[in-house]
């Protein structure tokens, strides 16, 4: 894969191509932007150009390096050989004792947020300490080729507290490394980090650009391409691994939710489907307030007297525009609020069901009006 070959987002490109050409390369990069946008991607050919045994500023894909640094691109079997490779079952000082590294070239690290298999309770995935111990000594030996490279995906799971580690590294930063951060956004991250990085945020692709890429990359049917392309916010990795269908139904779920606190009536049914959204362990938690999110914003857009409205469900425009006449912009703030208290405490283990039933039941004109 050559630069020319990535898709969205061409001024991050020509700038990073740019760097390399001129050899002038900072000594850290942040990618921010919604996840399967393509920062972990470009991260990697960045990796492949800045070490191409053909090019100076892109990667030929061909090379022996080229193609050794191109298994990064599934990082997933990688995860699964080193969590192996530690045992099943690791205690915490074993997690730290042997960071999850995956690597498949000597110059270029990818970390990602280690799983932890430990028998309970699960944890969440996050960079840890170890990982970034690993990364601080390496970062100052010589590259074998012309540069190493350290992308850290999934920066905002650090614990900030652990993350004065790596301040040390961009403190003095090692003249032949680059490390590369990706994050949702910036605010996830120790200010004094983002400082310290050349930031570059990655936009949403157009549908029609998330369309040909699935185009090419799956075997879908054009139905669900479509279907899977407008779900996707534009983020491309995002459309490729999801179950359109379900996401779809999910959606509209969430939105009879909405729909139904709006009306302040039928709470019977509004927590019926509260209880089957905090049963379905398919998808994180996380990822099911990220559907709410995402209803909340088009509500927000139709409610805010926008002209022309981009709406991330556009298949359920109708009903939006029905939830839409019901409520305010006051509204959806207090329900974005609310999300937000919500996404605190699932961090917290705060009951599911009973979080969103408190959501749903405060979001409800009749309460409310008590205000
Ligand atoms: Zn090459």
């Amino acid at each position: 894969m050559a630069f020319s070959e990535f898709l969205g987002n061409p001024q991050i490109v020509a700038a990073l191509r740019g760097a390399l050409r001129v050899g002038r390369v900072p000594h850290a990069f942040l990618f921010t932007g919604p996840r399967g946008v393509g920062k972990y991607t470009l991260a990697r050919l960045f990796a492949q150009a800045a070490n191409c045994e053909r090019l100076n500023d892109d990667a030929c894909g061909e090379c022996h390096t080229c193609q050794r640094i191109a298994l990064l691109a599934e990082p997933q079997r990688l995860m699964e050989q080193g969590l192996a490779e530690r045992g099943e079952g690791a205690d915490a000082a074993t997690v730290e004792r042997v960071p999850l590294i995956l690597q498949s070239h000597p110059d270029v690290w990818a970390l990602v947020p280690d799983p932890v298999r430990l028998k309970s309770p699960v944890a969440r995935p996050m960079l840890r300490i170890g990982q970034l111990r690993a990364v601080q000594r390496a970062a100052y030996f010589q590259p074998m080729g012309r540069r190493r490279v350290f992308i850290i995906d999934g920066a905002e799971t650090m614990r900030w507290d652990v993350a004065n580690v790596f301040l040390k590294i961009l403190e003095e930063p090692p003249s032949s490394a680059t490390l590369i951060l990706t994050a949702p956004s910036p605010y996830s991250l120790l200010p004094t980090i983002v400082s310290r990085c050349l930031q570059f945020h990655f936009a949403p692709l157009p549908a029609a650009e998330v369309e040909s890429i699935l185009k090419e990359k799956s075997d879908l049917a054009p139905a669900a391409i479509r279907l899977a392309a407008q779900l996707s916010e534009g983020s491309p990795g995002y459309a490729l691994e999801m179950d359109a269908e379900k996401e779809s139904l999910r959606r509209r779920n969430g939105l009879k939710i909405l729909e139904r606190a709006a009306r302040g009536e039928e709470f019977g049914q509004v927590f019926a489907q509260t209880n089957i959204i905090s049963k379905d362990r398919e998808i994180s938690f996380e990822e099911q307030l990220s559907v709410f999110y995402s209803l909340l914003s088009d509500l927000l857009e139709l409610t805010s007297g926008i002209d022309s409205p981009q709406l991330r469900n556009a298949p359920l425009c109708k009903e939006l525009a029905s939830v839409a006449r019901r409520i305010d912009a006051g509204w959806v703030m207090r329900g974005l609020r609310g999300l937000d208290q919500l996404a605190a405490g699932a961090r917290r283990n705060l009951n599911r069901q009973l979080g969103l039933d408190a959501l749903a039941a405060e979001l409800a004109p009749s309460l409310i009006s008590r205000e």
